[in-house]
């Protein structure tokens, strides 16, 4: 029966070499097992290149606490482990990286101060070296014999961390099951990535705790990875067999910013390397239609989306979900996508195709958190010298209670005070609708282009006509007057490109216009190439100073 393990969650026996072989997952009902340091290691580290640091740092008892240390050494007996979190140095495909795995096996992974100095020592080095770190999370919070001192690891690991980031450099966690508690609060959650496994509990008070405080039942799935990403915590779930290829990612795509912007050009071999050994299954990757969905979106007599041209444009794009601070509105997309080798934090207005995804993407009318989102991967494409693009399509920012509420007016304002000052080529194409303040909030570009048919404005035509004739039925006399098309655009300087649509922007000429769009964002970094980075933000000040 040694070969026999029972799942906890679907309770099925299972064949424990077949569980391996699928990294932990059960393979009847997809529950993630708990993962040990030794395993997790092997999964995403280069065979043999786990270098192993600050072994030899090892628990005192900083408060005399009865019982503490004949409690570790029978931990230590039993796991293996000196302590709850192991860390070094490994290589992922080849990239250096510096990893922190802990296990929830060692006193529920809590966080002594060895915990905290391993951690910290380690983020310490990384800077020194230059290396991103990764830190798998799992954690039940304090430690509760260390008191006082166990709290203090809360500040330390985290202003490492700003240490790390201030050097340019990239800091990514994973929140494995459970991530509760102090670090939560801590290292856990101030990734420049967030990834989180399927299904893991992560939440500052456990949920027990707040049943009892507010005496009522929780919602299903609360605290749950998918709750977090949906609430803006979390940039996305990874499933494990993606685990490996999505960090590789995350490592070239967020490499340190040079001395000045230089296009980044992948060699024939890289890009072998990178395209089909890596990416290929990427599960995120673009062009990935099926039959059925192409068929479906060729039915449809609506204009592309910009995922629509994305496809065409870029050789794969990953999403970044979340403001971390109230949700992730689908209004806006945002994401790192790669051109030949160069990475590009892709913010997208996102109306959807279908009924279901319009209401998802609540009809392209952004909320405020659509716009901090936005506003957080730009910041984040200004750390790693990443180059904007955006594309704007949308009626305006949402009009309702809730956007008043969580600050639509500020959301907007920020993002141009922010957007003005971003040390990095910005590029804006209005690909259908621009309404308004609600599209200006994304579209403060070194350049701006429109697409032949899309229209910008200061507000619908009805509104206009309304306001101005007190006649919302002239608003086709208003359009006229109002010089909202791309080629009014152009005269006024308001633009500086104009994209043909080869006879209409449908599924039929998607593929031209994306490739056109490719070619032209192409020729838009190459003539940035070589300037220095504040040049970027001087550039755009001028550009909406002449207005
Ligand atoms: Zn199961």
């Amino acid at each position: 029966m040694e070969n026999v393990i029972e799942c906890p969650f679907c309770g099925r026996e299972l064949d424990k070499d077949k569980v391996i072989k699928r990294k932990y997952v059960c393979y009847e009902c997809g529950y993630y097992f708990r993962v040990r340091t030794n395993n997790r290691i092997k999964m995403v580290a280069d065979r043999g290149s786990f270098e192993q640091w600050f072994e030899d740092l090892v628990e005192s008892n900083p408060l005399s606490f009865e019982g503490y240390e004949e409690k570790l050494e029978a931990t230590r007996e039993k796991t293996g482990l000196t302590e709850a979190v192991t860390v070094g140095k490994c290589r992922i495909y080849g990239e250096e990286a510096v990893i922190g795995v802990c296990d929830s096996r060692f006193l529920m992974g809590s966080m002594g101060h060895v915990v905290g100095e391993r951690i910290t020592a380690a983020v310490e080095r990384a800077t020194e070296l230059r290396l991103p770190v990764f830190i798998f999370c799992c954690s039940g919070g304090a430690r509760m014999q260390e008191g006082i001192i166990s709290l203090m690891q809360m500040a330390k690991t985290t202003a490492a961390i700003k240490r790390h980031s201030d050097a340019g450099l990239f800091y990514c966690t994973i929140l494995t099951d459970p991530t509760t508690g102090g670090v939560t609060a801590s290292f856990a959650t101030v990734g420049d990535v967030i990834m989180a496994e399927p299904g893991a509990l992560i939440g500052f008070a456990g949920p027990r705790v707040i049943k009892q405080t507010i005496g009522q039942d929780l919602p299903e799935g609360f605290q749950r990875a998918e709750f977090q990403v949906e609430k803006g915590f979390a940039d996305g779930i990874v499933k494990r067999e993606d685990l490996r290829k999505t960090i590789y990612y995350l490592i070239v795509a967020n490499r340190p910013k040079e001395g000045v912007f230089r296009v980044r050009r992948q060699s024939e071999e890289d890009k072998r390397f990178m395209y089909t050994e890596i990416l290929k299954e990427l599960t995120w990757k673009s062009r990935s239609l099926t039959a059925w969905e192409k068929v479906k979106a060729v039915r449809q007599a609506i204009r592309p989306s910009a995922k629509d041209y994305m496809d065409y444009i870029f050789d794969f794009f990953v999403e970044a979900k979340g403001d971390r601070a109230y949700g992730d509105d689908q209004a806006i997309m945002g994401g790192i996508a790669m051109l030949n080798g160069q990475p590009i934090t892709v913010i997208a207005d996102m109306k959807g195709n279908t009924i279901e995804e319009c209401q998802k993407r609540n009809f392209g009318m952004p909320l405020p958190e659509g716009y901090r989102k936005a506003l957080r991967l730009m910041k984040q494409a200004e750390k790693f010298g990443r180059p904007i693009v955006s594309f704007v399509n949308t009626a305006g920012a949402y009009c309702g209670i809730e956007a008043e509420e969580r600050g639509q007016g500020e959301a907007i304002a920020r993002n141009l005070l922010e957007m003005s000052a971003l040390k990095v080529p910005v590029l804006c194409i209005v690909i259908g609708e621009g309404g308004s303040g609600g599209a200006l909030a994304t579209a403060v570009g070194n350049e701006v282009w429109m697409m032949e048919n899309a229209t910008y404005s200061i507000l619908s035509p009805e509104g206009f006509a309304s306001i101005l004739w007190k006649d919302a039925s002239a608003a086709p006399k208003a359009s006229e007057v109002m010089n909202i098309t791309s080629q009014d655009l152009k005269r006024l300087g308001v633009v500086e490109k104009i994209i043909p649509e080869f006879g209409g922007a449908n599924p039929n000429t998607v593929e031209a216009i994306g490739e056109y769009m490719r070619d032209e964002i192409v020729k838009f970094l190459d003539a940035c190439e070589g300037k220095d980075w504040e040049s970027f933000a001087e550039d755009r000040y001028n550009r909406f100073r002449k207005y």
